[in-house]
């Protein structure tokens, strides 16, 4: 770092930051403390957290290592500010997801899985060897058919055969195994087939002919080539396929080949490991009956119970460690998973979690810690746990940036940080600094959203009919079979684990494929995306422009003819400096305005088209007012209709945060009717007035013949729903059921569930 570790009072000074919506945004934070950003979505808490603070931390980072190792370093522009001081390394906890390709589990990214080695190289008997030897991530413990991958790329035999035909009518449907054809001859000249009887007909020995060669010895064919008589030794199907497709290099395939293959073969469960990823000595090592595959396997609440159970001098201290991280492990709620799980199969909330537990682990001071929305995916009756973790992490002298809407993460702060006023360029203020106590009174968005409590709704809507999911036992899920209700708003609730997203986003999307499911996820548009593109709009202005001046509409797009030469129509150049951070500056020759001059010198009631592209909708509403520019005006009107109205019409859509782009998505669903709607936590990144705005939407699509399906924690959601779908009791191997399914005062009489306790607290 380049300057001088200070005092902790100094805190984090910034001055006139200007990223994005911020204008001008001045702040002094304090160190060794918590410190919550607060605000609407949009008004400017990443472009301060993230965009800032955590891309200055990464910067002044990289320019302490040579210039060959920052040469190949992720990149980071300087943030546009006067001045960011007194940093210190930042580590930032995201919801990115946490990938690691399938050799990153649980267990190796926390660590554990390491230790669990240890032990069954210490304890297990009989001993494979070291530690390594019981590793899927070292050739020594490795399975040597799947490389510790516990699956394989396999000939996918439903495929393969069309059992009601025979050998002569085309049972094969692999294209290069067609009738006539070489591979073919090689059956069907074997003499071990009756090449005429169905395979369904096959006995069992035929089948296994067929598929693996004669159980009594080898069988030669002979075949008739053009270079004379060959003779053959006969393979069985799924062997003769691995060695000519799967067991080679794919590269020497021709692209049809590899095409054909790709469409014939799954990945499936390695059939020599069965998915336990280690070879035979390493399975063969038990501890108290059960070997390393076992324990990896395992729900974390159970491994905790066996790892208790283990006296041996070598592996008991070892075991205790074990133990320690996975009491942490199940400290936030994460109990249901087991250390072989898949990291990439997490949910962003899981994988935050997850890190948080690896840097608890770590002996790391004086370090600012970066998070978004630590309450993500999280129950209300869980929540204090993280917050008992990040308390954890601030007593062992870090500084911790929060930004997050949740009541009961926002009263952990010492600080808080409100921006505001409202969203774009609506926002990009600090419109209070200063402690939970003195928000609660101060008049801001946040302060007064804070002390209000919804009442719980009690005219709920009834259902028209019911969709049904049955025999969904994907997973945790205990053979449910349930009615979802249609035309009604309906919260799907639950501790994390508990089976919400496989019964709804997994089972029930798949039994009812007609439903939509609305998420947060990038859109998956080019990066010239705009508000305008996505309404459909952009042609109609092209057109109305091109009207008013008698010229092409193509002028009109900076994707065509009307693209500025110097930049083609990026607006912007980027300098890419070797051994310097890449600058990008405003194309000198549009001023970044993206089009040609020519285009720029046509102009429709006095505005130029980037003009037009600079307003934002609901400025836009005012503006295209004309005869034949309804069309124009409804589709913007939707815009300010879902809470978007300070989007400019040209802002790129990959800069939208996931609230906005949420929105932006409904937006399109709106005046659709009969829809069957699915949402995953819609309210993440939603400031509590958001989720006002997000109700109305919730409630109008509803209104207008829709049903909406939520997997939601928030209660304020929960409160206004017509009917709740709860599911428990708890995560895991413990979850899988619905408890109750009613409305939500129905479901506050409940003696069991979480979610009802949950509710009776919030209400008193
Ligand atoms: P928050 O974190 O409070 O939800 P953000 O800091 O993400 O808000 O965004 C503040 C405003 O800046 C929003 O209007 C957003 O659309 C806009 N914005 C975010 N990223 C970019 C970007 N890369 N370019 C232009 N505008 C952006
Ligand atoms: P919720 O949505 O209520 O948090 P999930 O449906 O995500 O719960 O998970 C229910 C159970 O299924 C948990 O035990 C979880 O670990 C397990 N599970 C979810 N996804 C996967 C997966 N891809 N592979 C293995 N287990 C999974
Ligand atoms: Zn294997
Ligand atoms: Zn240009």
């Amino acid at each position: 770092m380049s300057n001088k570790p200070s005092p902790d009072e100094h805190g984090i000074v910034i001055t006139r930051a200007r990223a994005h919506n911020l204008k001008d945004v001045c702040l002094a934070i304090p160190k060794g403390v918590i410190t919550v950003f607060t605000g609407v979505s949009g008004s400017g808490k990443s472009s301060v957290v993230f965009d800032t603070i955590a891309v200055e931390s990464q910067r002044q980072l990289n320019e302490t290592f040579p210039a060959f190792v920052r040469n190949r370093l992720p990149k980071y522009e300087k943030p546009e500010a006067d001045g960011i001081g007194n940093l210190s390394p930042a580590i930032v906890v995201d919801q990115r997801p946490l990938g690691g390709g399938s050799r990153s589990t649980v267990g190796t990214m926390t660590d554990i899985a390491s230790l669990v080695r240890l032990l069954f190289s210490r304890a297990g008997t009989p001993s494979a060897g070291m530690s390594t030897a019981y590793s899927f991530n070292d050739p020594s413990g490795a399975c040597p058919t799947c490389q510790g991958l516990g699956r394989t790329v396999q000939l996918d035999l439903d495929r393969f055969f069309d059992t009601g035909k025979s050998l002569n009518t085309g049972a094969l449907l692999f294209p290069l195994f067609n009738v006539g054809g070489v591979q073919w001859t090689l059956f069907t000249r074997s003499g071990l087939f009756d090449n005429d009887k169905p395979l369904r007909s096959y006995t069992r020995r035929e089948w296994r002919t067929l598929l693996h060669g004669g159980a009594d010895g080898e069988v030669r064919i002979e075949l008739a080539t053009r270079k004379g008589t060959q003779n053959v030794v006969y393979e069985g199907i799924v062997d003769r396929f691995n060695r000519l497709y799967l067991n080679r290099d794919l590269s020497t395939l021709s692209k049809r080949t590899r095409d054909a293959v790709e469409e014939f073969t799954a990945d499936a469960e390695c059939p020599d490991c069965h998915g336990a990823r280690l070879n035979a000595a390493a399975l063969k090592t038990r501890i108290d009956g059960l070997n390393i595959a076992d324990h990896m396997a395992m729900e974390i609440t159970d491994l905790i119970g066996v790892l208790e159970k283990i006296d041996h001098p070598l592996g008991t201290p070892i075991a205790k460690a074990a133990i320690e991280g996975l009491r942490r492990i199940e400290d936030i709620g994460l109990g249901y998973l087991h250390l072989g799980r898949e990291t990439a199969s997490l949910s962003g909330g899981e994988g935050q979690r997850l890190k948080i537990v690896r840097n608890l682990g770590s002996s790391l001071t004086g370090m600012t810690y970066i998070f978004d929305e630590p309450s993500t995916g999280l129950h209300p009756r869980d929540v204090n746990r993280v917050g008992r973790l990040l308390t954890q992490l601030r007593d062992q002298g870090n500084t911790l940036l929060i930004v997050e809407h949740d009541r009961d993460v926002i009263a952990l702060a010492d600080h808080v940080v409100d921006m505001g006023p409202g969203a774009g360029t609506h926002g990009g203020q600090v419109v209070f600094e200063g402690s939970v106590a003195r928000l609660r009174k101060a008049g801001t968005l946040t302060g007064r959203h804070l002390g209000r409590t919804l009442p719980l709704k009690t005219e709920v809507r009834t259902p028209t009919g019911h969709l049904a999911v049955t025999g969904a036992s994907r997973h945790n899920l205990k053979d449910v079979c349930v009615d979802i209700p249609t035309g009604v708003l309906v919260a799907v609730t639950g501790v994390a684990g508990s089976g919400k997203s496989t019964l709804i986003s997994e089972v029930f999307t798949e039994q009812h494929p007609e439903a939509v499911v609305i998420d947060q996820s990038p859109i998956g548009v080019n990066s010239r995306s705009t508000p305008a593109t996505w309404l459909g709009i952009m042609d109609t202005v092209r057109k109305l422009f091109a009207e008013a001046n008698g010229v092409p509409a193509g002028l009109f797009s900076f994707n065509s003819t009307g693209a500025c030469p110097a930049c083609g129509g990026k607006g912007s150049v980027t300098a890419d400096m070797a051994f310097a951070d890449p600058v990008t500056t405003v194309c000198e020759t549009c001023r970044g305005l993206r089009y040609s001059a020519e285009a720029l010198a046509h102009t429709l009631r006095g505005k130029t088209v980037t003009d037009v592209l600079a307003l934002t909708a609901e400025e836009a509403c005012a503006f295209f007012t004309g005869r034949g520019e309804n069309s124009v005006r409804t589709a913007l009107e939707t815009l300010v209709e879902v809470g978007l109205g300070y989007l400019t019409l040209g802002q790129p859509l990959s800069t939208l945060s996931g609230g906005e782009r949420q929105r932006l998505k409904l937006a399109g669903h709106l005046g659709s009717r009969s829809g069957v709607y699915v949402m995953d936590e819609p309210t993440t990144g939603l400031h509590m007035a958001d989720i006002e705005t997000l109700q109305r939407l919730l409630d109008r699509l509803v209104d207008d013949g829709n049903t909406v399906i939520v997997i939601e924690h928030n209660l304020d959601i929960v409160k206004r729903a017509d009917r709740v779908l709860d599911m428990g009791p708890e995560g895991g191997r413990h979850g899988g059921q619905v408890l109750f399914t009613g409305t939500p005062a129905q479901l506050l009489k409940h003696r069991t569930s979480h979610t009802a306790r949950a509710l009776r607290q919030d209400l008193n």
